[in-house]
């Protein structure tokens, strides 16, 4: 593996605001915040995208989102928060470490995740939902 500035973080070599740690996961301040309280929620284990990690790690790094999403809540005010993950370059992803965005919100703040809503017909629907059925049997 090339060298991960994610696996820094957690080793500490290099330095960042850390505010939450266990045995699985570490939550710490984004350098480029969209919002005051942006926070990145991380599985220490190494692994460039969702589907690279284990269950557990997944399961134990949400459990850390939702605890880190209550705690910014509390102390910035915010009156809402996004949750943001993003997987391979396609979506956007910049950093090959997987990583949960706590993007505190607040009215008027002009942040915007918004997509073209499209239309679900009713055949591509059935071919999907076997699809889907059949990928995950
Ligand atoms: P992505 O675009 O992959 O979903 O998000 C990567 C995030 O990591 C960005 O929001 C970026 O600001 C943040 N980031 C990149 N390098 C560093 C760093 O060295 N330290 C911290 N704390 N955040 C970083
Ligand atoms: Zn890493």
């Amino acid at each position: 593996m090339d060298t991960c500035i994610v696996c820094d973080i957690v080793s500490g070599k290099i330095p960042a605001y850390k505010v939450f740690e266990n045995k699985y996961a570490l939550a710490f301040l984004d350098i480029n915040p969209a919002s005051e309280g942006h926070v990145l929620v991380i599985p220490k284990e190494h692994g460039a995208t969702l589907s690279d990690i284990s269950e557990k790690n997944v399961k134990e790094t949400m459990g850390a989102v939702q605890t880190v999403a209550r705690a910014v809540e509390k102390a910035t005010g915010a009156a809402g928060y996004n949750i943001l993950q993003s997987n391979n370059t396609v979506a956007g992803q910049t950093v090959f470490h997987v990583h949960f965005h706590i993007i505190p919100r607040t009215e008027g703040d002009g942040l915007s995740f918004g997509w073209k809503p499209g239309k679900l017909e009713k055949e591509a629907g059935k071919t999907l939902q076997a699809k889907l059925k059949r990928a995950l049997q």
